[in-house]
């Protein structure tokens, strides 16, 4: 059995579950090792009543008293039982549970646990598990991995094929050289992998996490790396010239660009004229205006005679571009002839977009990854620009060297990141900074808030809807039980048509409907025929609909700063006065300090820096800070000192032998060669 080996192999794996991993991108072996934990759970020491937070997951050991109260709620049975210890009482509320009522006795010692709660100035737990207290002891002080689970499938059944995949799967050799395993210090990958499934201790789980992290990182920047290598000082095949094109869409266009949007324009056309090929990152904060600059460059080319792709991460986010410059052509008469290609039209839309791109009909061509597929022959193209993700930039690139294309590329990013990291992730890019927002914006409002604020928050949205604004509404995951207790989108859209006027149209959005249904959603989304989306972090990137004036973030504890900056950014982004409510469910100091921040920055750059500094160097397994570098489990933010350990690596190894042709080096070439070959990780959202 290796890593291609196919799940069904595995004992206990039949055809049910194995279409329930498929949900989960998990085919063979190799992705079920790399489906990594999302988070631990630890058992930790019993906690008396009195010092049972709300809001956090707590075992506590306690004595039964009075005698439990049994009620049914259509078909619903709820068991009440009370509890307490020296420091004071607790209520326990059991659902469908019944036969509990005999367990439990009065004045009988248990150990329960789960998360505690407040109701006004009682503390309640709903649900609880109930352990034998030498049970719990052998368990206390373990690390429980948790993985992201889809509906049908269970942490448990997960666990087990994980082992099995690991006690089973014949690893190939170590593939760094001995010498840069013990430079940087890291330990062998299948060690990792176990102890990363199964650890034991807090330690050793660093220590397997920074490994693993290490060789995502190294991947990517020897990829990185080596396309320097092609586009570096490469022969600029089309240089062009402004002509008054792009001149007379800029005094039409009913705003005046802001200096910065100035600024990088002008330093694009330099590189687009001079004799070496454009290779640009506009680094900007969410609305500070980048596509005006993107749509300037592709004029430009398209005034020029020739192609020009502009590739997003999202079939949303592409399919919303489009508008955009159809509407340009309408209103202001531009010289494009765009065409839409995505993964979701169907064969015969597809072959007339190709038609269109090989025979030059179109001369402005937006879309996803599907842009860079074999079948996709372009006439001339001269200019990429890719959106919101540098990953597919770099993969892209390569791409289209290889079908001997050696376009202009520009690459937009909404992800602040320091000098230091920017050194490292962008080096084969100029960078151009927009660091100004356009004019007039009214700053947003935020407040954090906890779950008893919600009824407050639908009078809000209702209100707003009533003057004709929009909202979204964000939840972590797509249908429950996925991630424990968070709320989830479908619930959420059902809850929210009772709680709001019915006049007010509620729909839902999330990565796993069938594009052609997002896309339509997100349609009349924009036209406002939806006034209220319930949405997973799908709308994330990139969305513009200056309509909508309120952004409630549900589960907002769950979330990285850095991204609940990008949601935020979706609101504020026209002439209304917008709103930021960000819900938590735990109420710690922590956890409420660090929201805070929110309300004193608006600077995605500052937001970032603070996030990072507030998070312990332990505190590893918590949320993704930026979906534009979508790594497994590394964070650039939080595994800088790996990155850069990473980047040294690549950086000796490719200046003594380059092409990894060295006989001990054979092996990581393998590898690496694999990993690209199987890295086309575009996000399928
Ligand atoms: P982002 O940088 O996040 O991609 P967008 O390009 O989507 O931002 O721009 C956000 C909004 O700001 C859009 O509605 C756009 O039309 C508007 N906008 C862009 N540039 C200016 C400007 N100079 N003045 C006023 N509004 C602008
Ligand atoms: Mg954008």
């Amino acid at each position: 059995m290796d890593r291609n080996t196919s799940v069904l192999e595995l004992k206990g794996i039949g055809e049910k579950t194995q279409k329930l991993l498929a949900k989960l991108d998990i085919h063979c072996v190799g992705d079920l090792l790399a489906h990594y934990p999302r988070d631990y759970d630890l058992y930790e020491e019993p906690v008396k009543i009195a010092q049972a937070c709300s809001g956090s997951v707590c075992a506590v050991y306690v004595t039964v008293v009075g005698i439990p109260n049994e009620r049914k709620v259509r078909s619903l049975h709820i068991l009440n039982v009370d509890v307490s210890d020296s420091s004071g009482t607790m209520q326990l509320t059991f659902f469908n549970m019944p036969f509990l009522k005999k367990v439990l006795k009065q004045g009988g010692y248990y150990l329960f646990r789960g998360t505690v709660q407040a109701r006004g100035s009682r503390k309640i737990m709903e649900q609880p598990k109930l352990f034998p207290l030498e049970e719990y002891r052998k368990q206390e002080g373990c690390l429980i991995p948790e993985y992201a689970l889809t509906k049908g499938l269970t942490n448990q059944t997960l666990r087990k094929a994980v082992k099995q995949a690991l006690e089973r799967c014949e690893f190939e050799e170590e593939y760094y050289p001995p010498e840069l395993l013990t430079a940087c210090g890291l330990i062998p990958e299948r060690e990792a992998l176990e102890t990363l499934h199964f650890p034991r201790e807090r330690e050793g789980l660093l220590e397997a996490r920074r490994r693993l992290v290490f060789d995502e990182f190294f991947s990517f920047l020897y990829l990185l790396r080596r396309n320097r290598q092609t586009s570096e000082g490469l022969k600029n095949r089309f240089r062009m010239f402004e002509t008054a094109d792009t001149v007379r869409f800029l005094e039409r266009l009913p705003f005046p660009l802001t200096n910065a949007q100035k600024r990088v324009w002008q330093e694009i056309k330099n590189d687009m004229g001079s004799p070496v090929c454009m290779n640009r990152l506009i680094q900007g904060d969410v609305g500070s205006g980048k596509t005006i600059l993107a749509v300037l460059a592709l004029l430009m080319t398209a005034a020029n005679g020739c192609q020009g792709a502009l590739m997003a991460p999202t079939e949303v986010l592409a399919a919303q571009h489009y508008e955009t410059v159809s509407e340009y052509v309408k209103r202001y008469g531009v010289c494009f002839r765009p065409v839409l290609l995505v993964g979701s039209m169907t064969a015969g839309e597809k072959r007339e977009a190709y038609r269109q791109i090989e025979t030059g009909e179109a001369n402005l061509i937006i879309g996803t990854h599907a842009l860079i597929q074999d079948k996709v022959r372009y006439k001339a193209l001269a200019l990429v620009v890719t959106d919101e993700q540098h990953r597919f930039g770099v993969r892209q690139r390569e791409r289209l060297a290889e079908k001997g294309e050696d376009p202009h590329i520009l690459v937009m990013s909404a992800t602040p990141i320091p000098r230091t990291l920017a050194i490292i992730l962008y080096g084969d890019l100029h960078i151009s900074v927009v660091d100004e927002l356009p004019q007039g914006r009214i700053p947003i409002k935020n407040c954090v808030v906890n779950t008893s604020w919600r009824p407050n928050a639908y009078k809000f949205i209702a209100e707003q809807v009533a003057q004709g604004r929009q909202a979204y509404v964000i939840c972590p995951q797509v249908e429950e039980g996925e991630m424990g207790d968070l709320e989830n989108v479908v619930d959420y859209a059902e809850k929210l048509r009772c709680a709001l006027p019915p006049d007010i149209q509620v729909a839902f959005l999330h990565g796993r409907m069938r594009p052609a249904d997002k896309n339509r959603i997100m349609e009349e989304f924009a036209a406002r025929s939806i006034d209220v989306l319930v949405s997973t972090t799908v709308i994330e990137v990139g969305i513009n609909v200056p309509n909508a004036s309120v952004m409630m973030v549900e589960n907002a504890e769950r979330f990285g700063l850095a991204q609940l900056h990008q949601l935020r950014g979706r609101v504020g982004r026209g002439e209304h006065q917008s709103y930021c409510i960000f819900v938590s469910a735990r109420e710690d100091l922590e956890t409420m300090e660090r929201l805070k921040i929110l309300n004193r920055s608006n600077d995605g750059f500052y937001i970032a820096s603070q996030d990072l500094k507030l998070r312990g160097p332990g505190d590893l397994f918590g949320v993704r800070q930026s979906g534009e570098f979508s790594f497994r489990m590394g964070d650039i933010y939080g595994d800088a000192a790996v990155l850069q350990l990473a980047s040294d690596a690549v950086e000796k190894l490719m200046a003594g032998d380059p092409k990894l042709e060295l006989p001990k080096h054979r092996a990581l070439g393998r590898r690496l060669a694999q990993e690209a070959a199987n890295s086309v990780d575009f996000r399928s959202i």
